[in-house]
């Protein structure tokens, strides 16, 4: 990358530091003087790793959302429940094929409503990381580098990854077009959706009248994090009205015009691009990749080495996978 572009991303990652998280993507939404600002990608990430140790990644949910896709980067209005701005949300969701037999905390890996899930093995996941955190701002002109990305985060998720990286050595903040990493968990709060610390999506979804479907699949994670954070700097613009002079969410002001589940509904059924590499039809059970895991023939197979294992979560995943798939040594 040149060294102007770095020190300018450098300069801006400083510049952004001490302002509150609500602020940043307020001015990434709408203003119009910083144009370093402008060119930025939003990208979302949560991570998701299974329920014991080793504490496998495995899934990775991501959305992105390009600025300057929506009316040319200039300010436009949101339209009701920010609909106008959604529908630019490009949501993927990875699923890690060595880890995708490990036991997780809910079983919604198959219910990703925003887009398509694709089975990759680690390195097609740091690859794609690698390409959505380094986008060309002129595809034809490399010598002007990289278009600024903010890192849009919920909770203790990126906290988790910290603790976890050695798993997938993947840090937002180590990436030098970063310029920012926010919390969405925190943005709701700066802007008083709720009072409540640690609040989790399914708590703060319904606030804005919507019923979240399946939280636990990392990838419709992703996607309701960016509407959480969305939503939550939007609120004067989309819910205020004189009869709603506090703009309290729901269906009210310029979202009058339809229930929020509404505009939900369509962004599931609207189609998306798949991501550029990963196969979608993966079995963890015998890695065959004509067939799902619930629809495998190979019903008798069995990880001799989990059913050997003095822990009975192993023991009851055994029939998971066959030997030579086991993550254990
Ligand atoms: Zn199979
Ligand atoms: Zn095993």
């Amino acid at each position: 990358m040149a060294t102007s572009t770095t020190a300018k991303l450098q300069n801006m990652r400083d510049k952004l530091s001490v302002k509150p998280h609500r602020e940043i993507l307020q001015s990434y939404l709408h203003q119009n003087k910083d144009l370093l600002l402008r060119e930025a990608v939003l990208v979302t990430l949560y991570r998701k790793w299974s329920a014991r140790p080793l504490y496998g990644l495995v899934e990775i949910g991501i959305a992105t959302y390009d600025r300057l896709r929506v009316n040319c980067g200039a300010p436009c209005p949101p339209g009701p429940h920010a609909e106008d701005l959604l529908r630019q949300i490009w949501s993927i969701h990875l699923r890690i094929r060595s880890h995708a037999h490990l036991p997780v905390a809910d079983a919604s890996s198959d219910a990703f409503h925003f887009g398509t899930s694709v089975f990759v093995s680690h390195e097609e996941a740091q690859d794609l990381l690698h390409q959505v955190f380094h986008q060309l701002i002129d595809e034809t002109r490399p010598d002007q580098g990289y278009r600024p990305i903010i890192c849009l985060t919920f909770g203790n998720n990126d906290g988790l990854a910290k603790v976890r990286h050695a798993d997938f050595n993947f840090m937002p903040m180590n990436i030098n077009t970063t310029i920012a990493v926010l919390d969405a968990q925190n943005i709701a709060i700066q802007a008083r959706i709720t009072s409540k610390v640690d609040a989790p999506i399914e708590y703060i979804l319904p606030i804005f009248m919507i019923k979240p479907l399946h939280v636990g699949n990392a990838g419709n994670a992703a996607t309701y994090i960016t509407i959480i954070a969305f939503l939550s700097i939007l609120r004067d613009q989309i819910y205020g009205a004189e009869t709603n002079p506090r703009a309290k969410p729901g269906q009210k002001g310029i979202s009058a015009s339809k229930p929020a589940d509404s505009v939900m509904q369509w962004l599931m059924e609207r189609p998306t691009p798949a991501p550029p590499f990963g196969v979608t039809t993966y079995c963890c059970r015998c890695s065959s990749l004509v067939h799902m895991a619930e629809e495998c023939p190979n019903t008798d197979l069995v990880c001799s080495k989990c059913m050997d294992s003095m822990a009975n979560w192993r023991q009851e995943n055994a029939t998971t996978h066959r030997d030579g798939m086991c993550v254990f040594r």
